[in-house]
Parts: C-alpha cells; sequence; structure tokens
C-alpha cells in the first residue's frame, strides 16, 4: 500500500502563514512513494484548498462535529469540510481526548459521520505513560479500536494513527521494535473487527516525535505504513525530509 506522511499542524498556521508555508511545501522535493497530506486548523482550510488543488497533496480537517447540519454553535459540520476539498479527518487526537473531553463513543460517531459522507478517517489510538509502564498498552489500544470503529464501514476507506501519547511532543520516540509490536497487535484487531483483507489495507501511521533521523528505522517495520507528524510538519523542509527515508 502507499505510506501516507502527514503533518497535524494542531493549533499553527493561520491563514496568511498557511499560504506562506504551503508555498514552500509545494517547492520541495515530495517523495512521490508516500501520499502527503496536512491537517491544518478549520480557518486555514480555505487556503489550504487554494494552495493545493492541482498538486499531489491532499489535506484534511483536524476534527468535525458528527452531524449532517443544524444548531451546534461553534460547531463545523463533515459536508462543510467536503465542501474544503478535504480527504481526510483526524478523529480522536490524544490532544482532543485530553482537553476536550473525546471518548472512545464520540470517536465512533464521528467515524461513522465521516464515512457517510465520504471522509477517510484517521483515527488516533495510544497509551499513555503510566498505561505502558502498568503494561496495559494492548488493552488500552484494543478498547479504542473496539469502541472507535463500533460503527465503522468495512466497504469505506479507514485509517489510523498510532500515538503513544508519552512520545507526543516529548521527543522521546517509540523504539522501532515498541511501535511495530503495537502496530502487529493493531492489524490483528482490525483483522477481527473488519476482516483480513481491510486489515490488510489499512494503513496505520505511526506517531510521535518522528523527524528525519528516526523515521527511516520506523519504516523499515511492517506493520508500519507511514507517519503522523506535529512538530517537525511545521516546517516544509524538516517535513519533507521525512519522506526521504526509504519507503
Ligand atoms: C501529533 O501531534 O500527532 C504528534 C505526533 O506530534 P509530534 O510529532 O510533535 O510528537
Amino acid at each position: 500500500m502507499k505510506r501516507i506522511i502527514a503533518g497535524n499542524w494542531k493549533m499553527n498556521l493561520g491563514p496568511n502563514q498557511a499560504r506562506v508555508f504551503l508555498s514552500e511545501l509545494t517547492k520541495q522535493d515530495l517523495s512521490k512513494k508516500a501520499e502527503w497530506v496536512v491537517f491544518p486548523p478549520f480557518v486555514s482550510l480555505a487556503e489550504t484548498q487554494k494552495a493545493l488543488t492541482g498538486t499531489s497533496i491532499s489535506w484534511g480537517a483536524q476534527n468535525a462535529y458528527p452531524a449532517e447540519k443544524g444548531a451546534f454553535t461553534g460547531e463545523v459540520a463533515v459536508p462543510m469540510l467536503i465542501d474544503l476539498g478535504c480527504r481526510y479527518l483526524l478523529i480522536g487526537h490524544s490532544e482532543r481526548r485530553q482537553f476536550f473531553g473525546e471518548t472512545n463513543d464520540s470517536c465512533a460517531l464521528k467515524v461513522q459521520t465521516a464515512q457517510a459522507f465520504g471522509l477517510i478517517p484517521m483515527l488516533c489510538v495510544g497509551e499513555t505513560l503510566a498505561q505502558r509502564d502498568s503494561n496495559a498498552t494492548q488493552e488500552v489500544v484494543t478498547e479504542q479500536l473496539e469502541k472507535g470503529l463500533s460503527e465503522a464501514h468495512k466497504d469505506k476507506p479507514l485509517t489510523i494513527a498510532y500515538e503513544p501519547v508519552w512520545a507526543i511532543g516529548t521527543g522521546k520516540v517509540a523504539t522501532p521494535e515498541q511501535a511495530q509490536s503495537v502496530h502487529l497487535a493493531i492489524r490483528k484487531v482490525l483483522e477481527r473487527l473488519l476482516g483480513p483483507a481491510k486489515a490488510k489495507e489499512t494503513a496505520i501511521l505511526y506517531g510521535g516525535s518522528v523527524k528525519a533521523d528516526n523515521a527511516a528505522e520506523l519504516a523499515k517495520q511492517a506493520d508500519i505504513n507511514g507517519f503522523l507528524v506535529g512538530g517537525a510538519s511545521l516546517e516544509p523542509k524538516s517535513f519533507a525530509q521525512i519522506g526521504s527515508v526509504p519507503l
């Protein structure tokens, strides 16, 4: 399968900065072996659509409300994101779980709504340090998948990002062995939930302090199908370099 290299901008790069960033990014030599994706904040999606239409780079949103439209002040609906050319929807990022009350049940509704309208969910799962230290990684990730994918459609595209919470924005990257063992466990859960064919074709991205200098070893692992990058995606050159490793 084609690898995915995705950049989560979080709450960075408003419309003016996004325009400058994307004009730089489109000048980079981005590996053709990967699909490149950016996740700008909502307010920068229109600029992103302008800058990236006609290029091979895709974009998506960092969140959405799981309803078609209606009286949900302050929220953004999936059809609006489709209007802005989005292809992906990030769901259940650990910062949303930690700071905004995102639960496995709300993730399930978002996965269902995204797929219903034609966005590709990128469901984020991962354990905290305390959970890893108490050997609960597999159990936590399994529950996040079982609940988060309870309404998933197995004939529609889906992606998963394994992001150990202790590795996000900390500079502490999972070792290739640690990451591969969880990715394999995720693949097995997907097999059980959605069937072997779907499990095989579903990209499982690793996220957590990925940079060009640690991406190569991670990319060699059999079940790591790409990266979800935070900090290093905010600089066009460092983001592009992540795709320069053998993919
Ligand atoms: C993320 O926010 O999804 C992430 C992985 O961040 P970082 O690469 O900065 O650890």
